[in-house]
């Protein structure tokens, strides 16, 4: 496995044009304070506790009436399992996710988390119930414990610092000038991809989602860095349920179940391994980034020996 990831990690140079705005939509959300498209349901309950069963049933949706993006789309995905989405940018990956964030009302089938209709509760529940961890992290220019505890607030002390030990950035933040009050972001102490996709981690960890969304969107960190964050991610999505909208396809061959989209529609599905020996859309797209790869890589090589 830790030979696919080193490969994978040249992918981010190769698709940075694929980069597509899943951005921490939760932050957007707060920081832009964008004008809600929908509005909860007159009395509607909180998304009552569950174990995070996920379903899309026959899903239609489009931004503007006379464009459909999404024609049908049906998938479910059990407590603790892990679906990726795939597919050429465009095809509607990311709206996937902001259906299941409600951020617009799908126009045909229905989004069920744990039986419940996501129209019929509050957003701030169905909100609270479902984790992003993006892959360009925005930060507060606040304290990093203030970064963290975003995910939960109120968390104490000791709260943060367990979500930061099982992000692994527990210790890099004690060396720190001032450890957790440290402040970061845009006017703070600049920190690099890889140590603010930890603070993301951190920041999820704590916030605990029957959901997760992980957004494998483009940005490049060293080898190195990537195989930890892939290890920390993994933990993190253990157990939990969780959709990856796979710009490239790093973790894609570990998921359950793989749904290849395009023109609006479930074009394959299946494991990997048999998307691989079926030999159509996906198994294309695999050898085609394979191949870019060797390129890369050839081209490093080629440069180190200039
Ligand atoms: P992907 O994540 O697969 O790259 P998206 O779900 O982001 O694709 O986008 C699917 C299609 O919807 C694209 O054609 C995109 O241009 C369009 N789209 C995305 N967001 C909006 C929006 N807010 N308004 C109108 N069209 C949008």
């Amino acid at each position: 496995l830790i030979q696919l990831y080193l490969p994978l990690n040249f992918l981010g140079f190769v698709y940075r044009e694929m980069k597509q705005g899943l951005i921490d939509m939760e932050q957007m959300f707060t920081l832009l304070r964008q004008p809600r498209e929908v509005a909860d349901a007159p009395n509607a309950p909180a998304l009552k506790p569950g174990p995070g069963a996920l379903v899309f049933e026959d899903v239609r949706f489009g931004y503007r009436p006379d464009r459909v993006i999404l024609k049908g789309v049906s998938f479910s995905v059990p407590p603790g399992r892990m679906l990726a989405i795939v597919g050429p940018t465009g095809a509607g990956k990311s709206t996937i996710s902001r259906l299941l964030f409600r951020f617009y009302d799908v126009t045909g089938g229905r989004v069920l988390i744990d039986g419940e209709d996501v129209r019929g509760v509050t957003q701030d529940s169905l909100r609270a119930a479902i984790g992003v961890v993006p892959q360009d992290t925005v930060l507060f220019n606040d304290t990093i414990r203030y970064n963290i505890a975003y995910g939960r607030p109120g968390a104490t002390q000791e709260e943060v610092e367990q979500a930061a030990k099982l992000a692994q950035v527990h210790d890099f933040v004690l060396r720190l000038p001032d450890g957790y009050d440290t402040r970061v972001g845009e006017r703070g102490l600049k920190l690099s991809g890889g140590e603010k996709q930890r603070v993301a981690i951190a920041r999820t960890i704590l916030k605990d989602p029957r959901i997760l969304i992980l957004d494998e969107a483009t940005s490049a960190l060293d080898t190195g860095t990537e195989q930890e964050i892939q290890a920390a991610l993994r933990d993190v999505a253990r157990d939990r349920t969780t959709l990856v909208i796979a710009h490239r396809l790093s973790t894609v061959v570990e998921a359950d179940e793989i749904i290849v989209l395009q023109d609006g529609l479930i074009a394959e599905r299946g494991t990997h391994g048999a998307l691989i020996a079926a030999g159509g859309l996906y198994a294309e797209m695999w050898r085609r980034q394979s191949e870019a790869v060797a390129m890369a890589e050839a081209a490093a090589a080629a440069q180190a020996a200039a």
